[in-house]
């Protein structure tokens, strides 16, 4: 088991993602509690990309359940039909919208236990909502932030509630609000699932991770931005290389 990162090192690994991200936020789009809510709930198993094509133009004109109801299941299905699993997330966002209205005043609680008893809403896509809506220091655990806890010995965990359980108590209180999309932008950028971006990471020296990618020691001479694009080409898969025919037989 990869060895625990020491509080004080905990502290600097959180005070360098604060340094180097800024700003943290979602890349899911949204324009209210609601439509966060509802955004969070078609991203399982998709990209924020993919859920934004089909979400930027539907919450321009829905963006409230009523709307939602009003809108209707098939039209919402051909509304997100490039999102996997469409057809389940656009039944379950109606099934929601409709709870919404008759239990919660058409608002979204602002409770974890009411959150998880809507219809397509787990711990995960519960935690999400009351971090970024509510501004509750909860961490949702996917797998970009199981990935980076268990590498660097941050909150190791044999799966996500033992994750998320790790992060709560070992994530210093003032870095706990953004904890959640330092982790996964960290995630997503550097330490990334094939060949992590060691050599440009910014705690690399912090991370215990046994297998990290060694370029900066091949080049101590190169600089950031030039290590990054090397760091970036060697983890791309390589391209397999087309046979040319020689200008000879070109000419045939
Ligand atoms: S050094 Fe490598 S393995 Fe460790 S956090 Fe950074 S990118 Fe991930």
């Amino acid at each position: 088991m990869v060895k625990l990162l020491k509080r004080e090192e905990i502290e600097e690994f959180f005070a360098r993602l604060k340094k180097h991200i800024p700003d943290p936020k979602t890349a899911l789009q949204y324009k209210n509690p609601y439509t966060l809510l509802v955004a969070v709930a078609l991203s399982a198993q998709a990209t924020d990309k993919s859920v934004n094509k089909a979400t930027e133009p539907l919450f321009e004109t829905v963006d409230t359940p009523e709307k939602m109801l009003a809108l209707g299941e098939a039209k919402l299905t051909d509304a997100i039909k490039t999102i996997g699993l469409y057809r389940g997330k656009a039944k379950n966002v109606i099934a929601l919208s409709r709870i919404l209205i008759e239990k919660h005043g058409s608002m979204v609680p602002k409770d974890r236990a009411a959150l998880e008893e809507l219809p397509g809403v787990g711990r995960k896509t519960a935690n999400v909502v009351l971090n970024v809506a509510f501004g509750e220091p909860t961490i949702a655990v996917d797998t970009h932030i199981f990935r980076v806890s268990n590498r660097t010995g941050l909150a190791p965990g044999k799966d996500v509630l033992a994750v998320e359980l790790g992060l709560e108590k070992r994530v210093p209180d003032k870095y706990r609000l953004h904890a959640h999309h330092w982790l996964i932008l960290h995630g997503r950028y550097t330490c990334v699932a094939r060949k992590p971006l060691c050599p440009t990471c910014v705690v690399r020296d912090l991370c215990n991770f046994p297998d990290k990618t060694h370029l900066m020691a091949a080049r101590p001479d190169a600089n950031r931005s030039t290590l990054r694009g090397a760091a970036l080409r060697e983890a791309r898969p390589e391209k397999p290389r087309l046979k040319t025919a020689s200008r000879k037989t070109a000419k045939r």
